[in-house]
């Protein structure tokens, strides 16, 4: 789970990091009563979306005068903002957050995560923070730096100045990082975060290391444990057919390409999405609908990909273990007769009650293609989308 900048820094504010003085703000007149309560003279007027890359799109702005607060916040408001990470279609604008302007000195980067491969939190750091991280990771990968933290020792102040060092930070800001590297690694773990990253992480003209932007994930697993964060979702800035599918319990990622895939079992579902692609198309979804998925719950996982536009073809593929083939094929044949059938439906099925799911689709009156293994069916699927097209 994500959550906006705004949320973030009042976290890591409870953990006593140093970030700027900010109000959240969902109006305009809310936004100039933030500004005059921070007080000025200068503030940050920053969109609020579930995306970085703000400042360049033009959802970060630095004004002077309280009229600029509110011709700011006018603007950005109800605005589309496209980011690099947005993707194409942008991100409206509906919350912003006001802060006090910092005179910044340098912009670091620092970010905390899971390294799987070291089974270790992870610290990165490098000098060359702000806007272009990028650029700098794909050109000049030595500037950027990794520090483990030992799970059995926890944290040791020796990490914060090992990451002091790669900042070039000197005299008391090496103190104040050894303090801030602590404060964050207890965050990260109280909360179950799974990513954590402050871009830029400022070093102030007057020589103070202060957080300007905060970007926290949540590991989904531990949410139940944390009801506080839990409240911060915002569902306005999550894909609706996902959100329709958690409801479901089903586990479900929107992606860009044409083919519907109903499956059971994570492995088998990536195995699908990439048959998809050597046959020359591009999935439309992960779905892993799972072990002994309902006829209900079959239902409601084909009305989401139904309702796709972007679906031109669906691909059931379900080997049967726990999960009964004749309860699939009385899902889809459900969900179909209640949303009709607009697009190609290859459905391969295999395992227990094969043969009866197999009859009950035959019988069902549906325009449905049979498929006999996994490359069948795709190459079926692929075939049967460029005729239609
Ligand atoms: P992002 O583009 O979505 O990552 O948004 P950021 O919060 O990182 O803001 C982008 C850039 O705006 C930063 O790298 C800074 O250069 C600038 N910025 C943000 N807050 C302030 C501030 O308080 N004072 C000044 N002078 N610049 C700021
Ligand atoms: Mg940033």
């Amino acid at each position: 789970m994500n959550i906006h900048e705004y949320q973030a820094k009042d976290i890591l504010r409870s953990f006593g990091v140093a970030t700027g003085k900010g109000l959240p703000a969902f109006s305009v007149d809310e936004a100039v009563k933030a500004a005059e309560t921070l007080g000025g003279p200068v503030w940050v007027v920053k969109a609020q979306i579930h995306a970085g890359g703000r400042g360049k799109g033009g959802g970060v702005k630095l004004v002077k005068s309280i009229d600029e607060v509110k011709a700011e916040a006018r603007r950005m408001l109800g605005m589309t903002l496209i980011t690099h990470q947005t993707g194409p279609a942008g991100k409206r604008v509906q919350r912003l957050y006001i802060e006090e302007g910092t005179a910044i000195a340098r912009e670091l980067y620092l970010s905390c995560l899971v390294d799987r491969e070291a089974s270790k939190v992870a610290f990165i750091a490098s000098t060359e923070g702000g806007v272009n991280i990028e650029e700098v990771a794909a050109k000049t990968p030595e500037k950027i730096v990794t520090v483990h933290v030992d799970p059995a020792a926890g944290y040791a102040p020796y990490v914060g100045r090992r990451i002091a060092a790669a900042l070039k930070l000197e005299g008391d800001q090496v103190k104040q990082c050894v303090k801030l590297i602590g404060q964050l690694y207890q965050a990260f773990t109280a909360k179950d975060m799974s990513l954590l990253e402050i871009n830029p992480l400022a070093v102030t003209k007057d020589g103070n290391l202060v957080c300007l932007d905060a970007k926290i994930n949540f590991d989904d697993n531990a949410l139940d444990r944390h009801p506080d964060v839990k409240a911060l979702r915002d569902l306005s800035e999550e894909d609706p057919k996902e959100i329709e599918a958690s409801k479901f319990d089903l586990s479900y990622v929107a992606l860009d390409g044409s083919i519907g895939c109903m499956v059971n079992g994570a492995g088998l579902a990536m195995a699908t999405m990439d048959i998809i692609k050597l046959y020359g198309a591009e999935p439309a979804n992960f779905l892993d609908v799972g072990g002994g998925a309902s006829k209900e719950k079959v239902a409601a996982a084909f009305k989401i990909i139904t309702a796709d536009p972007r679906v031109k073809g669906i691909l059931v593929n379900i080997f049967g273990g726990i999960m009964k083939c004749d309860v699939i094929a009385e899902g889809v044949i459900a969900a179909v007769k209640e949303v009709g059938l607009k697009v190609p439906l290859v459905v391969r099925l295999e395992g227990t009650n094969v043969d009866l799911g197999k009859k009950i689709i035959a019988t069902s009156g549906l325009n449905v293609i049979p498929a006999d293994d996994l490359n069948d069916a795709a190459a079926k699927v692929v075939k049967a989308v460029k005729e239609a097209a």
